[in-house]
């Protein structure tokens, strides 16, 4: 047994080994968090607790996977089988399945991705004949996420004369009906969205006392990595789970706090000392993961920020070279300096390619760099693009399945139905889902019994749509005997979908013939670990792994060591000894869209905070002067955070073209006797955010009618009321004067709860509030 009690530093152990009650690690980057949440699990499964009663939440499932692997190592492989161990969706995708049946779903229930949500809204929005421009699917999906993860329902909505107004002022007053229509189109086809795997489950937990006091029970030591970005909805899940045995074990660093936009809340973090009683707290503060110019150059950055918790972080690894810092005249520059950097540094230090990571703000900057990787042959892998299971190819065979398994799935049905091709029209589909609505039954069951109803289709039309229900019958009698692979084939065989694709002939007809063979090899896989962990290994569990996978689960096989490309969010908690931050450059990161107030500022701050600390032995940034941006060739200003990083951590490269064109970059001073890094910046940045043409395409800015008040704090910065903090005093022109309790949301949803002495408490979404703070 590994003595992994050795491996920790003095706080880390005491952080391993503390008892019972609640707990918080507040720590910096790279500090052993998710080193310490491992052992943790370890040292309590040494210590007698069954693995069966405990629960680690983790951001995502190969993480998981990791941890359950090391604990393996310490506990023994069969000793860990049982933990509970997964991203927030997975573990209640599973509870859901089992208990589901309270709230009226089936165990069978699917899982509706992004793009099932997307266009089961596209067609809601067109059976109401709404503008499509005003109502933009996906606008209306990450509004509808914002209900669901604030836990506001479609009747709380409906209550909310604010929520409603806010809409209409957005110009999008039918967004209740949507709302409405969505949530029971998605019930009445037996399927969740990633936002209902959390709502659901806090609704179970909260209807039915004695599924909490099941769970509760199971549960008796929580633990949850990245507490930093939690929303309200995990927050509350968590809360209700450990209410009983107050074992809860919270990591968290809120310098990494980076998904605001998406609901999480820091405040989560900053709050556990009230949510608990005796809350134990230890702060790591050694990092072992940097070099220690990285790690200063890092604190240097961060520490601008105004809303953070106090905590140093040092290290004894050495110092390490500098950063180096890179401009370029184009993107497309930008990709072959990197791909250049990369090829000569894995000849001269003798590196593998998995070794580097390259990093962007947002997934369009792939682009560039990849054509730089693949002209100079360099192996990578960008994660979080299209994954394997979103191709269409895919996603058509995946959706037969979908509805073998559950036959009211309609985004399933209606993507088959006429795929391959036989003959049944978009019309006939909009006329099955208009009358499957009316008579408030699924498509599949309007099919089943078409004679029963009068929907006046022609006989050719008729028997077209007997001829696909009777396959799909026959597809749920075979599955009754085979195993997922076999039913798998069986129906890629039935529907002819290879033959289709045949008929293609290009070499991408090709690829996605062998994308569908990849599938059913996947499948076939699935079984045998399945069945080596003595796990479910059933269709439908496949179904809900596929549909919860991410990138990172895709390449379990891959053994290839790749360049990993990716976005900063995804890079958390990861580290690679090279890290390259490209487009570095104002309006890109920091977003243009984050640049209204000063909270969101901050979190892109945090952004850039985390991509720096995921660097073991060298950071690159890198910025170009010219990039098209939306299609059109935008002129860049450095990012600002270039210049918030003490200087005396970086070092400039310049770029020199040689006679045949062909690049070379030296790291040589241009600027002859000044050093390079005094004259840089020099010149003030002129920082406009709303800057050309880019701004026009922006949406969710906050509306023109909001009022602009002076941020005390910073007496030149025009910042929008939405900036207040919890503690603030303000002054409502309807109900004068009060204290601010709680902020949430953000952007055009921000709310605040705010205690009037003349009315008591009232939560106001803060664009119509019309506050000014005293
Ligand atoms: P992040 O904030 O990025 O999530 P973290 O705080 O979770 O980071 P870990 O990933 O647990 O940090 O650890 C960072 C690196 O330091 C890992 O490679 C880990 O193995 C190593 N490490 C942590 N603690 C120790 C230690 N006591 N001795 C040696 N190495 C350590
Ligand atoms: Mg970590």
């Amino acid at each position: 047994m590994i003595n992994y009690l050795k491996n920790l530093n003095e706080s880390q152990k005491a952080a391993v080994v503390h008892k019972e009650g609640p707990m918080i690690i507040i720590a910096g980057a790279g500090s052993g968090k998710t080193r310490v949440l491992t052992y943790r699990i370890a040292h309590l499964m040494n210590q007698g607790v069954d693995s069966f009663n405990i629960l680690s939440l983790t951001f995502t499932n190969k993480a998981a996977r990791e941890m359950k692997d090391r604990i393996g190592d310490v506990v023994g492989t069969s000793e860990a089988k049982n933990l509970w161990m997964g991203t927030f969706h997975s573990v209640f995708a599973r509870i859901l399945r089992s208990e589901g049946s309270h709230l009226g779903y089936p165990s069978n229930f699917t899982i509706y991705d992004t793009q099932d949500a997307v266009r089961l809204l596209s067609s809601i929005i067109k059976e109401k004949q709404l503008d499509k421009d005003k109502y933009k699917p996906k606008q209306v999906l990450s509004r509808i996420s914002s209900f669901k993860n604030s836990l506001i329902t479609v009747k709380a909505y409906y209550n909310d004369p604010e929520l409603i107004e806010a809409d209409k002022m957005a110009q999008r007053p039918k967004m209740g009906e949507i709302y409405h229509q969505y949530v029971e189109r998605c019930f009445k086809a037996g399927a969740m969205d990633f936002d209902d795997l959390l709502l659901r489950t806090n609704e179970l937990l909260t209807r039915f006392p004695e599924v909490l006091a099941k769970y509760q029970d199971r549960f008796k030591y929580i633990l949850v990595d990245e507490y930093q970005d939690t929303n309200h909805s995990q927050y509350l899940i968590v809360r209700a789970l450990a209410d009983r045995f107050q074992n809860i074990c919270v990591v968290g660093d809120d310098s990494q706090s980076i998904y605001a936009f998406r609901g999480a809340n820091i405040q989560n973090i900053l709050n556990f000392q009230r949510d608990y009683d005796k809350v134990q707290i230890f702060k790591l503060e050694q990092n072992y993961r940097s070099s220690n110019n990285i790690v200063q150059a890092a604190n240097s950055v961060i520490e601008k920020n105004k809303t953070k918790l106090d905590k140093e972080v040092w290290t004894e690894n050495s110092e390490g070279p500098k950063i180096k810092v890179m401009r370029t005249y184009t993107e497309g520059e930008e990709g072959r300096f990197i791909a250049d950097s990369i090829f000569d540094n894995m000849m001269n230090l003798q590196l593998k390619n998995s070794d580097f990571a390259i990093l962007y703000r947002t997934n369009a900057q792939s682009r560039a760099l990849e054509d730089a990787l693949r002209k100079k042959d360099i192996k990578h892998r960008i994660y979080g693009g299209l994954s394997f299971y979103q191709r269409k190819e895919i996603k058509d065979t995946l959706a037969y399945l979908r509805l073998l398994i559950n036959p009211n799935d309609e985004e399933a049905l209606k993507r088959v139905i006429n795929y391959p091709m036989r003959g049944i029209g978009v019309a006939t589909v909009d006329k099955l889902s208009v009358a499957a609505n009316h008579y408030k039954i699924s498509i599949f069951e309007l099919l089943r019994d078409l004679n029963n109803y009068d929907l006046n289709l022609n006989s050719g039309t008729k028997n077209k749509l007997v001829g696909f229900i009777t396959m799909m019958q026959h597809f749920q009698i075979e599955a009754q005997s085979k195993n997922a692979f076999e039913v798998a084939e069986f129906v890629v065989k039935q529907t002819r979908l290879i033959r289709d694709l045949e008929k293609d002939g290009t070499p991408e007809g090709v690829s996605r013939i062998e994308n569908v063979q990849e599938l059913l090899n996947g499948i076939k896989d699935f079984i045998e670990v399945q069945k080596e962990k003595d796990e479910d290994d059933s269709l439908a569990f496949f179904l809900e792994d596929v549909a919860l996978a991410t990138d990172f689960d895709n390449d379990k096989k891959d053994e290839t060591p790749r360049v990993s490309l990716m976005t900063i969010h995804l890079a958390k908690g990861l580290e690679f000894p090279y890290v390259y931050i490209v487009g570095l450059e104002e309006n890109l990161f920091p977003s243009a869209m984050s640049m209204n107030t000063r909270s969101e500022l901050e979190e892109e701050r945090r952004l850039f905070y985390v991509a720096l600390t995921r660097a073991e032995k060298q950071a690159y940034l890198t910025y170009a002067q010219t990039r098209y941006r939306w299609g059109k060739l935008v002129d860049c200003e450095p990012s600002r955070f270039l210049e918030e990083i003490d200087e005396k951590f970086l070092e400039y490269l310049t770029v020199k073209e040689s006679k045949h064109t062909q690049t070379k970059f030296i790291n040589e001073d241009i600027f002859g006797s000044v050093p390079q890094n005094k004259i840089r910046f020099k010149k003030p940045i002129q920082r406009s955010p709303a800057k050309s043409k880019t701004a026009q395409k922006i949406e969710f800015q906050p509306p023109k009618n909001l009022k602009k008040v002076t941020n005390p704090a910073s007496p030149k910065a025009n910042l929008f009321d939405n900036n207040i903090v919890v503690g603030n005093i303000v002054n409502h022109t309807k109900f004068g004067k009060g204290e601010v309790l709680s902020v949430e949301g953000n952007g055009a949803n921000q709310k605040a709860e705010i205690r009037f002495a003349s009315v008591g408490v009232k939560k106001l979404l803060l664009q119509f509030a019309r506050l000014t703070i005293i």
